[in-house]
């Protein structure tokens, strides 16, 4: 028994004595974490992807906590928030526990990083912290008392409060994203238009929408069933409290994962939320075209160039 554990302390010197690698020699390794669990989504598709992509670049450690199922108890789950960098919500469903949501508040009031991916903004519309932190989310129950649409017109973001529930969305088809902020380190140095690969464009959102930033937007189609003609968000940020917060509408299972314009924002995004920077200033020879959309079969990643 004593010869286990010397041979187990050992070991744990020997892991903590290799240096940890990144994707730049100056960056420290980033630790993310990954909540799932629950969603009306394919949680367990999507959750290895985002793994598999934020590690191909280097910077991320990244680790998952996964909630017990829907409807079991849920007072035991306490992700250990304040050992990240940032945190990836790929949740919706049941409340977390009281004590779990005031330590989540208090991660990012305390500058902590959130990535709200997809679904996630469908989660907690009765958490009214959690609604600040996404700005605006849907379906739920949602409607004008949970505040405004975000609309993108002539030039600026505008606030509409007219009545109607929060949430819908076209049939899944591919839609154009159209970069509103290009100074900002997420988006800077891309392209002011591409292709999105097919997906679900979430649309007339609604949410207390405060200290938001659009950086894209997607027009949606009215001659679409669920179209609002209108130029939706689709990547945003937020800031809560000390907190970053980026939040994507894109990304409904693995196949729409496999957009490069996808893959570039989440493994740019999560950086920012992470530390506010951004390195990855590269652009991929096979980001989308305007009029094209460009997919990584299998999330592979392409042979780098010399
Ligand atoms: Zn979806």
């Amino acid at each position: 028994m004593l010869r286990r554990q010397i041979a187990a302390v050992v070991l744990i010197l020997v892991f903590a004595a290799i240096p940890v690698s990144a994707g730049s020699s100056s960056a420290k390794t980033l630790k993310a974490l990954i909540v799932d669990g629950q969603n009306n989504h394919n949680w367990q598709e999507t959750t290895p992807v985002l793994k598999k992509l934020l590690e191909q670049t280097g910077l991320y450690k990244v680790d998952v906590a996964t909630s017990p199922a829907k409807k079991e108890p849920m007072e035991d789950f306490k992700p250990a928030f304040a050992r990240y960098d940032v945190v990836i919500c790929n949740y919706t469903g049941d409340e977390w526990p009281a004590k779990t949501r005031k330590a989540f508040e208090r991660y990012m009031k305390n500058g902590g990083g959130l990535v709200v991916f997809h679904a996630a903004d469908n989660a907690f519309p009765q958490w009214p912290a959690y609604n600040e932190m996404i700005a605006i989310g849907g379906w739920g129950g949602r409607n004008e008392k949970s505040g405004p649409m975000v609309r993108w017109r002539d030039g600026k973001v505008v606030y509409d409060t007219s009545d109607g529930k929060g949430g819908q969305h076209p049939p899944q088809h591919e839609f154009q994203v159209i970069t509103r902020d290009k100074q900002h380190p997420i988006t800077a140095g891309l392209p002011e238009k591409w292709m999105h690969a097919s997906d679900e464009l979430y649309s007339a959102l609604r949410g207390p929408a405060k200290n938001m930033t659009v950086l894209a937007t997607a027009y949606c189609d009215p001659d679409q069933k669920n179209g609002t003609g209108e130029h939706e968000p689709v990547l945003f940020t937020i800031d809560y409290g000390k907190g970053r917060v980026f939040h994507t509408v894109l990304g409904h299972a693995g196949a729409h994962m496999e957009c490069v314009g996808f893959i570039v924002t989440l493994q740019r995004r999560t950086e920012w939320a992470a530390t506010g920077r951004v390195t990855q200033k590269h652009v991929p020879a096979d980001f989308p075209k305007p009029d094209r959309v460009s997919r990584r079969p299998g999330h592979k990643e392409p042979k780098k160039s010399k």
